[in-house]
């Protein structure tokens, strides 16, 4: 068997390395603001002129950070381009106008005070992300918690993992991930579960693929209903219907004891309630488990007997396990295994949450939900609270958990919650029951937005905005997936007006009143104090404990290397992994099993709403597109929303690739009356890799850049009992064919009103390209050409094309500006898009000669751009191009990058790339036969 070969060993291979990060004159070292990998960039920086201004130059991996080793996805390698000043939030303003800091500190302190003062503490919420660094969320958390004198601050990470981290604390008594990203490489087997890894942690995922590559002996099994690129490293692949983890983690809870490969010893000498778990799994045989996970026996008998025989095996899980009303039981069933295996507490082992958001565990350690005290102490415990209180000297301290996501909107929705504060993130978009939470924002008394961008569809609804900093300009901490703390530095100076979210915060809290508890100069301050806290009575029975950096000087933080916590005097240099001796921070020092029957998803198929929606992330875009959306080179490889669907269920609802449909729930139902946004209308994408009667949209899309593509609109209140998290991956859907007479494609040199994009369109996406942007349409509008002219008087020049086609009429304008040409429109029943790179390539020129004229009029692009949709953002290299290659004779990913480059820089379209040669050199195609189209069940 080959070795397992960690990519630190090569880099430790010099034993002196110390991590090299103080920045210098031209090289800045921080961490990547997007995913939970928490990979380290180096960022070159340049002064432009005499004196100039501080520019980012180019970023790569920093290649002695343990999370990267010098790798970058496609969404950190473009940091550079998505870090422009266009779009940014630069001036403070209440009811959009422009005010100073003084005014606005002074109006939202005021106003919380008042609220608070009429209606009690309770009458005021905050609700913050996973974006804000560690030391802005310890003064949020500060400030609501000890100040404030209530637990209404929840974050948006309630969204994404708090499901894993009630089930870690069910069972080990604390919220600490037991393993680290060198265990991926040192297993023999890896599950991930509910996980699209190479999609969302794209650098774990290819370090994984590397170990897999050098020791072909490591065995990958992939747990979802969905057949992602995750697959394509896979050995084998468990696509079980929507929301029946738990079935099928109880089944291999009963095949280890019926196999005998129970750790007993481990059972006897570190673990409670064993008994009970097993009664409960008892009833799930293969076969039961096959049945209701609607997969083949043969391969849960396979994964159950990979896992038996394994002796080192992470499990990875992301938010398909943890958004669903029984997420906390899902993962707990998990680790349950884990437990019963003894795969735990030694190398290569563990459950391990894979954390979407770069700073969710950081938000965690500091008390940024709802149901925490700072420093994981229990809001539920006199004891922490007397602690948490004494250590701040603070006026107040809840003594009940405050009011989680779900429950906070629902709150301010009936009207209870009359003030809220919301910081670094986009409720409108990202939480559940969309219509709802646009309601509740309405309605509220006093919305304030932080944010670092000007626009999104939360921004529209604030009284006050007030500019933060982004990445590149904040300074603090972060911590990662694996406990690893990582700093983030302050490379260029604050744009307008933009402060600090410490800062803002800290401000209002002294305009409040509160002087005392939030005088800091640097974030470094507030990190000592942070760490203060963790060690703070600890004596080994907290997990979280920070001691040795409890005194660190601003210096020694601004060097702060790379470190995993605890961090304590016993063990200075951090600790790789938990729960090494078998003891773990539940009172009885013993790690819990806990009894679990599967639950369904609270929102069934019936009827009217036949069909499950799972929802998820895609390659090249993070949240709601604030950062990521902003250049074409994110854009170019998924550039508008769409709805897989199996072909078979497309077939027998007479829909086609390409059909636009609309999408409606019980819940969107409810709210479409009031409000034409929640519409969700959508293009569908046949992909047979879908399961049947499920369908699968991404997150990203919002009315700020789309007329009809948010769908969380489509998603109900429904959330996990244990940890709030809602069930984000499952509910039940119609799908009605939608009717246009002509869709297509508008370029615009110019920036479009969405007004006029209304008028002139029942469906519209807007997507940036180099020379500007480029809509996608559907309509009825019979004359959508005459309506463009009649709105755009600057464009003085018209030329269009008309004439019948099979499917209709054709009508192809382009209209100049100033002798320039500005616009360019195709719209047709059935044409083909045009490739973006040749509109671009026009609107580079200031003027067009008669056979580009002649072209655009024919629709008729010239041969050299025919390069199709774009797989490799990094080189450009598109669809067709691949495709040829592989003809040609590329059989392998690494063909394609000897010839294409594609695949060569960060890695993240490679599983694409297999995909490809896959289906062209197989010939993997979609075929239907009327025989396999059978009627959908529902109620599930
Ligand atoms: Fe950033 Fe990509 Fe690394 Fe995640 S995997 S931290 S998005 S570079």
């Amino acid at each position: 068997m080959s070795a397992h070969i960690p990519l630190s060993s090569l880099v430790a291979a010099d034993k002196d390395r110390t991590f090299q990060c103080q920045p210098s004159a031209t090289l800045a070292k921080t961490t990547c603001p997007y995913c939970g990998v928490g990979c380290g960039v180096d960022v070159q920086i340049e002064q432009v002129g005499v004196g100039g201004q501080t520019q980012i130059k180019q970023v790569n991996g920093t290649s002695d950070h343990p999370a990267n080793f010098g790798r970058l996805c496609v969404k950190g390698s473009k940091l550079r381009e998505t870090n422009g000043l266009d779009g940014r939030l630069l001036s403070p303003k209440i009811q959009g106008q422009d005010v100073d800091w003084h005014k606005a500190t002074e109006h939202v302190a005021s106003k919380f005070k008042q609220i608070i003062a009429e209606h009690g503490p309770g009458a005021v919420a905050f609700y913050v992300s996973g974006q804000l660094l560690t030391e802005d969320y310890y003064v949020a958390n500060k400030l609501m918690k000890g100040y404030i004198g209530t637990a209404n601050i929840d974050t948006n990470s309630r969204l994404c993992m708090s499901s894993a981290v009630s089930a870690y604390k069910r069972a080990f008594g604390a919220d600490a991930v037991p393993c680290n990203y060198e265990d991926l490489e040192l297993a023999d087997l890896i599950v991930f579960i509910g996980s699209n890894a190479a999609w969302t942690h794209p650098v774990l995922f290819q370090r994984i693929e590397r170990a897999k590559k050098l020791n072909p002996a490591i065995k990958i099994v992939t747990v979802d209903p969905r057949q992602t690129g995750t697959g394509e490293i896979a050995d084998l692949h468990l696509g079980i219907k929507s929301g029946t983890d738990t079935a099928l983690f109880n089944g291999l809870l009963n095949y280890l004891q019926q196999e005998n490969k129970l750790d007993q010893d481990y059972i006897d000498a570190n673990t409670e309630g064993f008994a009970a778990a097993l009664a409960c799994s008892k009833e799930w045989s293969i076969d039961k488990v096959a049945q209701v996970c609607d997969i083949p026996a043969a391969d849960v008998a396979t994964f159950y007997q990979l896992f038996a025989q394994s002796e080192r095996t992470i499990s990875a899980y992301t938010m398909g396990v943890n958004q669903s009303s029984s997420g906390t039981d899902k993962a707990n069933s998990i680790i349950n295994c884990h437990l019963a295996s003894g795969k735990l507490g030694r190398e290569g082992c563990g459950p391990f949450s894979l954390t979407g958001q770069p700073n969710a565990m950081g938000g965690r350690e500091v008390g940024g939900l709802a149901n925490m005290l700072a420093a994981h102490m229990d809001i539920d415990n006199p004891q922490h609270q007397q602690l948490v209180q004494s250590y701040w000297q603070s006026p107040a301290i809840p003594k009940r958990i405050g009011l989680k996501a779900v429950d906070m909107f629902d709150e301010v929705h009936k009207g209870n919650i009359k003030a809220i504060w919301i910081m670094a993130t986009n409720p409108m978009v990202s939480m559940p029951n969309r219509g709802k939470i646009a309601s509740a924002l309405e309605k509220c008394e006093f919305v304030v937005v932080s944010d670092c961008v000007a626009k999104n569809d939360t921004l529209a609804m604030a009284d006050v905005v007030l500019p933060a900093t982004g990445w590149s300009e904040k300074n603090g901490t972060v911590t990662n997936s694996e406990r690893r703390i990582s700093r983030q530095r302050s490379i260029l100076s604050a744009p307008g007006l933009a402060k600090h979210d410490w800062q803002i915060i800290c401000d209002v809290a002294k305009a409040m009143g509160f002087e005392q508890g939030f005088n800091y100069a640097h974030p470094s301050e507030i990190f000592r104090e942070h760490a203060g806290l963790t060690a703070y009575q600890n004596a080994g029975s907290r997990a979280l404990d920070l001691s040795a950096l409890q005194n660190i000087s601003e210096k020694e933080y601004d060097r702060l290397k790379p470190i995993q916590w605890p961090i304590t005097q016993d063990n200075p240099e951090g600790t790789a992994r938990l729960f090494a001796g078998g003891e773990f921070f539940t009172a009885s020092k013993k790690a819990q099993f806990i009894a679990l029957q599967p639950k369904a998803p609270e929102v069934t198929t019936s009827e009217a709403f036949p069909f499950v929606l799972n929802s998820g992330r895609i390659r090249d875009q993070w949240h709601t597109m604030t950062r990521t959306g902003k250049t074409a080179e994110l854009t170019g490889h998924i550039d508008r929303a769409f709805v897989h669907m199996h072909p078979l269920d497309a077939k027998s609802n007479g829909i086609s690739e390409g059909d636009f449909v609309v999408l409606s729930s019980a819940i969107s139902a409810k709210y479409l009356e009031t409000n034409s946004t929640q519409k969700v209308v959508m293009p569908v994408k046949l992909q047979k890799q879908q399961r049947r009667g499920e369908l699968f949209v991404p997150i990203h899309w919002s009315a700020s850049n789309s007329s009809s593509s948010a769908v969380a609109a489509l998603y109900s209140d429904a959330t996990d009992d244990i940890s709030g998290q809602p069930e984000l991956k499952h509910t039940a859907v119609n799908v009605d064919l939608c009717h246009f007479s002509a869709h297509g494609q508008l370029f615009s040199r110019n920036k479009l009103n969405h007004n006029l994009l209304n008028q002139i369109a029942e469906y519209w996406t807007e997507v940036p390209i180099e020379q500007g942007s480029l809509i996608y349409f559907a309509t009825n509008h019979a004359d959508v050409a005459s309506e463009l002219q009649i709105n755009l008087p600057l464009c003085t020049e018209w030329f269009s094309s008309q004439h019948k086609s099979d499917g209709g009429e054709i009508r192809n304008t382009f209209a100049l500006r100033d002798s320039v040409i500005d616009l360019v429109l195709f719209a047709d029943a059935n044409a083909p898009m045009m490739d973006v790179n040749w509109i671009n390539s026009l609107l580079q020129q200031s003027t067009l000669d008669d056979q580009q004229k002649s072209a655009l009029l024919r629709a008729t692009p010239d041969p050299a751009f025919a390069q199709g949709r774009l797989v490799c953002s990094c080189f450009k290299v598109g669809e067709n191009t691949i495709v040829d290659a592989i003809k040609q004779g590329c059989d392998s990913v690494d063909k394609l990058g000897d010839k294409l480059k594609c695949g060569t820089n960060c890695g993240s379209c490679k599983t694409e790339l297999k995909q490809l040669v896959k289906s062209h050199i197989f010939g993997e195609n979609i075929t239907i036969l009327d025989a396999e189209l059978k009627p959908l069940q529902t109620g599930t």
